[in-house]
């Protein structure tokens, strides 16, 4: 047999005066460093660079500095997913003993974790309506050491008074995390609305094509950032660089996806309110909207890319609208180029009793539209078919 051992070692990169124009992917999981003294210097600080994947790599590290711009923020960090983000952010500000409030309607596995995982580590958690300032203020107790929204509320797109609960979080020294996921930082900048800490999921509109899931936490306070930055290396919460490249080449295109499909999302609001099958249509730009004046205010006349509607009937017909909209992929994210259809009462809403979804305007006939990119006319197009074929 020939002996060929050299093929096991690691070659450098073949030297060349020109340099690539894409980022490269740099999967190592481990750098080789110099000497004892070199990789002491890195850990100590004094000398730039990696040394393990899950303590940081360049891909993640890219991707983060260019949300950082963003958000204009400084030093955030890139998450597995935005459950991960959302988890390094509360598990930074929160310890046995601490009141985290949150928003009546977050994501629904941050209300699972608000039931269940703070609570089993000896949290108390307890929820508001981030509609309501006064209710939240309410809601404060001597130990509340975070409170946790998200502007615009998930699907009946209602819009939390982020300027009465900054002004109640800072007067009880509580810190505001705001998960800007539906809102994105084209159409808003938590920062400059007294947020202390701001959190993404990335999988949605930022990477924007449904082929990874990560998340983003960035604190005002480097202290604070530091602390979060020893979760996310401890428990292991760090992003994959394959995910961090591809989110890097989403997010080149994001603000021109962001602009076309809150574009798009008017359009059909519009064109869904002038169905006679339509009871009613939720978009933080229309008249109607009950936050509208709000909306206006905290988002600058940005609308963006998600509306909810109410079709007359129930489950028959919602049913039938979906299977008479093929193009439309129902299913349950948002933020994809692609239009995506989801029925919050089957899916995100389903543990809720029914009457606890009429509380919250969730009746059979409720969808929620991630608008995506595509020809405005022939999305209307295919929704308005699909309404009449339903009926
Ligand atoms: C999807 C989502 C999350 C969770 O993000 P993942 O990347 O799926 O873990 C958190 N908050 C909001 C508002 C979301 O839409």
């Amino acid at each position: 047999m020939n002996k060929t051992p050299s093929i096991v070692r690691r070659t450098s990169v073949p030297s060349s005066s020109s340099v690539p124009l894409v980022t490269p992917l740099m999967p190592s999981v481990v750098y080789r460093s110099a000497s004892p003294d070199a990789i002491d210097a890195q850990y100590d600080g004094t000398a730039p660079g990696y040394v393990y994947a899950r303590e940081g790599h360049p891909n993640a590290d890219i991707l983060a500095r260019k949300i950082d711009m963003l958000e204009g923020a400084e030093g955030g960090l890139i998450f597995g997913s935005g459950m991960a983000a959302i988890t390094g952010a509360l598990f930074g500000c929160l310890k046995a003993g601490d009141h985290v409030l949150g928003g009546n309607q977050l994501y629904g596995r941050c209300l699972r974790m608000m039931a269940q995982e703070l609570p089993a580590l000896g949290i108390e958690t307890s929820l508001a309506d981030p509609t309501d300032a006064a209710a939240m203020k309410a809601a404060l107790r001597p130990n509340t050491k975070a409170i946790l929204i998200e502007v615009v509320s998930n699907p009946t797109l209602r819009i939390a008074d982020v300027a009465g609960i900054a002004k109640a979080a800072k007067e009880a020294g509580a810190l505001l995390i705001v998960d800007n996921t539906f809102t994105t930082p084209r159409s808003f900048r938590p920062f400059e609305h007294g947020a202390d800490i701001v959190v993404h999921s990335v999988t949605k509109l930022l990477a924007g094509h449904s082929d990874v899931t990560l998340g983003y936490v960035a604190a005002k306070d480097p202290a604070l950032m530091e602390q979060i930055e020893g979760i996310w290396a401890t428990l292991g919460l760090t992003p994959s660089p394959f995910d961090c490249w591809l989110a890097e080449r989403g997010l080149h295109s994001f603000e021109l996806r962001y602009d076309r499909a809150q574009h798009n999302a008017a359009l059909l609001a519009e064109a869904l309110a002038r169905h006679p099958n339509v009871k009613s249509v939720l978009y933080p730009r229309r008249s109607d909207h009950p936050d509208f004046a709000r909306a206006n205010v905290l988002l600058g006349g940005q609308g963006g890319n998600m509306v909810s509607f109410v079709i007359k009937g129930g489950r028959a017909e919602a049913n039938a609208l979906t299977q008479a909209a093929p193009n439309i992929a129902f299913a349950p994210t948002l933020g994809d180029i692609g239009t995506t259809l989801s029925h919050p009462p089957s899916s995100s809403h389903r543990a809720l009793t029914e009457a606890e979804r009429a509380d919250l305007g969730i009746s059979e006939g409720f969808f929620r539209v991630s608008v995506g990119i595509e020809d405005p006319d022939l999305l209307i197009e295919e929704f308005l078919s699909a309404i009449e074929a339903s009926s």
